[in-house]
């Protein structure tokens, strides 16, 4: 009957929590070696194993070039701000790099490269971050050592549905927070980096996809453990790496495998995302996203409750609300306020329908 119980289990949760659940049967013995994850050594055969396959895994399912490192770091994605101007600024000797600042991640970013050669911000200042300038106004300088943008701004709910074209300068992207949620073509990137704690894992470790050309160029200043040659010569062994958020990533990979990988996170995501835009778009008005619709993220809605810049009585009972519906973390970020609706890959639609049904509820009761 256990095996009876396991299988049905296995029907019944096609959602993430099967990774919990595996983690949890694995907690105290991993695959019989008799300890913990938790306790193995970084060194030993059983971890080697899992990072491998998590590599792979990552590997697979976005389909990265032979001619690409895979790296799993430490530090966050704030560690990669100093990461990626610490070895990719020194790429030209003019060490400067272009920087697309279109919400809070990007410019912390900027700023940080600030400290290693000169930033460049391709377009004029924006005074609201609910827009990606159009190209055509970027000014790209052709001898930056890369060029770079954050695909999804987590804060301001702006994603980019296009990828910038450089004509030939080293791309770098921040997928933090849209990593796997849809497929991206690896082979027009120098560099993509990723903390897990959004749609791949736990926090502890980020991923960095690296052209191998571009390894070897680090400033002498550049801390080690962030020296991407040395680590992915090591494959990420220089130091004790986040052992039980590399584990922890696999078992989401491989979940997100096992559901048709990135292209079917896509659709699941598009037609999330879209259940929650329809209703902001049908009320009127009372609810509002500050956002341009062409670049609305997929992952992240923001949007303001009873009038446009927001009304903070409504808004606090819209998340009274939600919380006594079992639906808790939609405050929006500090620094901007109102509503959040983050929609990673673990929110199911039956998540995102009962917070649609939420929201007609609530504009029923208060238009
Ligand atoms: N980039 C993006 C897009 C983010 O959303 C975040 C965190 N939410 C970061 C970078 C910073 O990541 P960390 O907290 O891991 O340093």
């Amino acid at each position: 009957s256990s095996f009876l119980l396991v299988f049905l289990r296995d029907i019944i949760l096609c959602d993430v929590l099967q990774v919990l659940f595996q983690a949890q049967k694995e907690l105290l013995n991993y695959s019989g070696s008799g300890i913990s994850v938790l306790e193995m050594s970084h060194r030993s055969s059983d971890f080697n194993k899992i990072i491998n396959k998590t590599e792979n895994l990552l590997r697979e399912l976005l389909n990265i070039p032979d001619n690409y490192k895979v790296m799993f770091l430490q530090g966050g994605g704030s560690g990669q701000f100093s990461g990626v101007p610490l070895n990719l600024i020194g790429l030209k000797e003019d060490r400067c790099a272009d920087y697309i600042v279109t919400g809070t991640w990007s410019a912390k970013a900027a700023k940080e490269a600030e400290k290693y050669g000169k930033v460049n911000v391709v377009h004029p200042k924006l005074d609201s971050y609910t827009k990606i300038p159009d190209p055509s106004s970027w000014t790209l300088n052709p001898s930056a050592s890369y060029v770079y943008y954050c695909c999804n701004e987590t804060v301001h709910g702006v994603e980019y549905n296009f990828t910038p074209e450089t004509n030939g300068v080293v791309l770098v992207s921040d997928m933090s927070s849209n990593f796997l949620s849809r497929p991206v073509d690896v082979s027009k990137f120098g560099l993509i980096f990723a903390g897990a704690q959004k749609n791949v894992g736990c926090a502890g470790v980020t991923v960095v996809i690296v052209r191998e050309d571009l390894l070897g160029h680090a400033l002498k200043e550049c801390p080690i453990v962030l020296d991407y040659k040395v680590q992915a010569e090591m494959n990420s062994l220089y130091n004790t790496p986040p052992c039980f958020s590399i584990y922890i990533m696999g078992l989401v990979l491989e979940w997100i495998k096992n559901n048709g990988g990135s292209a079917a996170m896509e659709t699941l995501n598009k037609q999330k995302s879209a259940m929650i835009y329809d209703i902001i778009s049908a009320s009127n008005g009372f609810y509002a996203c500050p956002v341009e619709t062409a670049c609305r993220s997929r992952m992240n809605v923001p949007f303001r409750v009873g009038k446009k810049e927001g009304d903070d009585a409504l808004e606090k009972e819209f998340l009274e609300g939600a919380s006594k519906r079992g639906m808790i973390s939609l405050k929006g970020h500090r620094s901007v306020g109102g509503i959040r609706a983050s929609l990673y890959n673990a929110v199911t639609v039956e998540d995102t329908a009962a917070l649609a049904g939420y929201m007609r509820e609530f504009l029923k009761e208060h238009q």
